[in-house]
């Protein structure tokens, strides 16, 4: 086992005992959803924006429930979102062990140290039993609660136990009379009946702390001055503050961020389809785009700027801003937001980010399989100029802009057909439009436009039915950048292939 620094945080050589540090402390029981990276954020712009710490460490004493890969994916996630990190797994520092089953040492030594204090009590209850007390709680309505019965046994009582050596946990002895008051930093004072607490187990018959006990212990060592997590740890605040008491220990500031809700309104849970980073990323919304998103799910600078980069958010972002309400995560901003982000990207940027989204797998979301790659550079820069307008995730452009790579199209020979006309007039109009296209010099949008015009208005044909028509042949779709510009970027030989493929299907139907 790893050495722990035990020494108080003052005691201890590299931090200041005033530098803010605060940590993210996620449980590796599953997947974090986007909610989890939101608490962190608040965590890390903060230390960013006045030169602290951050820290990551792992509450894995829930061993049970621990699922492989977890951390690597949160870890990969918080790369993701450029959320650097100081200290914590793989990068280690002067705190360590981050892993909570590596501290265990630690937590036994307080846990006896509570007991000695007379703060805790070995409790020798069988699960049966407390299994049985919980059913009959259920049966009338009460609280699940602990009876207590083991704080009170006599030193005889203890004694056999001890001597049958029958398993026992630890439990904490919260005061049975009087009031809590917690203050939060963001809720101000809160006052809790001590009464209505539980006495908690603080280590389990297999030495290891459940979270009460252990988050405490490296709150405490690693020197944490700010404790930021979700409101559900409301109600467990008043337990930790008495521990806190019970061990001398000072009280960090604590901040109870809230929750992040659906557009329903209920809160968001891996359960019930919240996304996870790689999600986004799969999708392709830019990380700067989703840091921003998130910032916003509960903290705002004046109720209405929503642009921030992250050199802004670190800038401006404080915890005072914090709201109490809850953050609404609501997919249609974040997909506006990432449009924006894309729109503001440089042409080679935008293309060089697109690029992988376009040439994976057509199962993975990329173009068909039949387009070969690696694709052209230049061609995929021109193209993406003409996309980047409309274009809300670097995923879509795979979907959208299939057509400037296949060489075939497949579309319903229907959409050819505007409005006002049949196959011949199409087929007509069509057959001019290539005629004149063959005439056209050199291949641009501007040296099309305007003899193309003239053709619709000879032909009697309003111009949105003739390039309807050319629309649907050069890109087998009806929802395409300016038609000309496209053109211009499939090229002649491609352009004018399809609008003649185009005449010969109109020339199957029959008349
Ligand atoms: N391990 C706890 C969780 O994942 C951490 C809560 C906290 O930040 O203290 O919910
Ligand atoms: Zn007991």
């Amino acid at each position: 086992m790893t050495q722990i620094d035990n020494r108080l945080p003052e005691q201890q050589s590299k931090a200041s005992a005033k530098t803010p540090r605060l940590r993210f402390a996620p449980s590796p029981t599953g997947f974090q959803h986007i909610g989890g990276f939101r608490t962190a954020l608040f965590s890390w712009l903060y230390v960013r924006h006045c030169a602290g710490q951050f820290i990551l460490r792992i509450e894995d004493t829930d061993t049970a429930r621990t699922v492989e890969g977890a951390v690597d994916d949160l870890i990969a996630g918080m790369n993701w979102l450029g959320m650097d990190i100081d200290e914590g797994p793989i990068i280690g520092g002067p705190y360590g062990p981050y892993y909570q089953t590596q501290r265990k040492a630690l937590y036994q030594q307080y846990a006896n140290q509570l007991i000695e204090s007379g703060h805790a009590y070995r409790c020798y209850c069988t699960p049966q039993r407390l299994e049985e007390m919980r059913k009959e709680q259920e049966a009338r309505s009460m609280p699940p609660r602990y009876d207590r019965r083991c704080r009170f046994l006599t030193a005889q009582e203890r004694a056999d136990n001890e001597a049958r050596s029958t398993p026992w946990v630890v439990r904490f002895a919260m005061p049975l009379e009087g009031e809590t008051v917690v203050h939060d930093e963001l809720h101000g004072d809160m006052v809790f009946k001590n009464i209505d607490i539980d006495d908690t187990v603080i280590l389990k018959s297999n030495g290891l702390a459940p979270y009460h006990l252990a988050h405490l212990v490296d709150d405490h060592f690693m020197g944490i001055t700010h404790v930021l997590r979700g409101e559900e740890w409301i109600s467990s605040a008043p337990r930790h503050v008495q521990i806190y008491k019970a061990l001398g220990w000072e009280l960090p500031l604590f901040y109870h961020v809230p929750n992040i809700l659906g557009t329903d309104k209920k809160k968001l849970s891996k359960r019930r389809g919240a996304p996870a980073w790689s999600d986004f990323q799969r999708e392709g919304y830019l990380p700067e785009a989703v840091l921003n998103f998130l910032a916003l799910l509960g903290w705002s600078y004046d109720d209405k700027t929503e642009l921030f980069t992250r050199e802004d958010l670190i800038r401006v972002f404080t915890l005072e801003r914090v709201g109490i309400s809850a953050g609404i995560y609501d997919p249609d901003k974040l997909l506006w937001m990432n449009g924006v982000y894309i729109r503001r990207l440089p042409i080679d940027e935008l293309t060089r980010r697109t690029l992988p989204y376009l040439e994976r797998s057509q199962a993975e979301g990329g173009l068909p399989d039949s387009v070969q790659r690696p694709l052209d550079y230049e061609y995929t820069l021109r193209v993406l100029q003409l996309e980047q307008e409309r274009l809300k995730t670097l995923g879509e452009a795979a979907q959208k802009d299939a057509f400037f790579y296949v060489d075939t199209l497949t579309y319903d020979t229907a959409l050819l057909i505007q409005k006002g006309m049949n196959a011949a007039s199409t087929q007509y109009g069509l057959q001019s439009a290539l005629d004149l296209l063959t005439t056209i010099q050199p291949w641009e949008h501007a040296a099309m436009e305007p003899p193309m015009r003239t053709l619709a208005s000879t032909l009697g044909l309003k111009t949105g039915q003739l390039f309807g028509s050319i629309r649907t042949a050069v890109s087998g779709s009806t929802a395409t950048p300016p038609l000309f510009q496209m053109m211009e970027v499939l090229g002649r030989e491609r352009s004018m292939t399809r609008i003649e493929q185009a005449i010969e299907r109109l020339a199957q139907i029959d008349h």
